[in-house]
């Protein structure tokens, strides 16, 4: 199943394809949708790349039904401002938990999953499902080292410095308020909302490979 299903993805252009085991993550209600497909691709994509995640999840699914099994799609993050029904999905499940389990990345300083070939330059999607799919190594804890890049340039000063490991999972690595008063203070000044310093500065993924990578 993950040969069919890797092979599926990787010729629908997929950057980053991983598999991991999420039961512990679940509530009850999909607690039997207990392996997950972490899909990536790289945000060079830009407009396109909610759409072009959407049409590999679509590909994933479509393997996993011709085979008999279950699966639910959490739609990429930037959809929840376009959809109140795909919103609901979001307090479900968080796509930073099946990457990291995967071993796709860490989660780094900047508060973004880090993959050591694309840096923080992947947009994510996830499919769960019950079929027996072998799973890759979760990564642990954060790889960011000595470097403090995105702490010491961002504007707002919202980055924390602290470090993500997989045994606490709630400390905070953005002050979100901070973030955000500044990206509307942006688009005051400027008419965009976005600041993204802390995705240009990472070093990790500065010069992306045209490679597909499997995990
Ligand atoms: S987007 Fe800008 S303001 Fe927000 S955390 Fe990153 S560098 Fe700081
Ligand atoms: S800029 Fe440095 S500290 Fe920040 S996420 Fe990237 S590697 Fe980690």
């Amino acid at each position: 199943m993950n040969d069919a299903l890797e092979k599926g993805l990787i010729n629908a252009g997929a950057t980053v394809i991983g598999f991991a085991h999420v039961k512990v993550a679940l509530n009850d209600e999909i607690a039997h949708l207990e392996r997950a497909i972490s899909i990536g691709v790289d945000r060079n994509l830009n407009e396109d790349t909610i759409r072009f995640l959407g049409i590999l999840q679509k590909k994933a699914t479509s393997c996993l039904r011709r085979n008999g099994y279950k699966y639910l799609c959490i739609p990429p993050d930037s959809d929840r401002i376009n959809s109140t029904f795909i919103s609901k999905l979001y307090p479900l499940f968080t796509h930073k938990i099946a990457a990291t389990s995967a071993g796709i990345g860490w989660i780094g300083r900047n508060g973004l999953l880090i993959n050591p070939v694309y840096g923080p330059r992947l947009s994510i999607a996830t499919v769960l499902t019950d079929a027996p799919l072998k799973v890759g190594t979760p990564i642990e804890s954060s790889m960011c080292g000595d470097c403090r890049l995105c702490v010491d340039f961002c504007p707002s000063k919202a980055i924390t410095g602290k470090d993500w490991s997989r045994n606490k999972p709630f400390i905070e690595l953005v002050r979100l308020n901070s973030c955000s008063t500044h990206k509307k203070n942006s688009k005051a000044v400027n008419g965009k909302p976005n600041c993204g310093l802390c995705i240009n500065i990472c070093p990790y993924g500065r010069k992306p490979v045209q490679t597909v990578q499997t995990v």
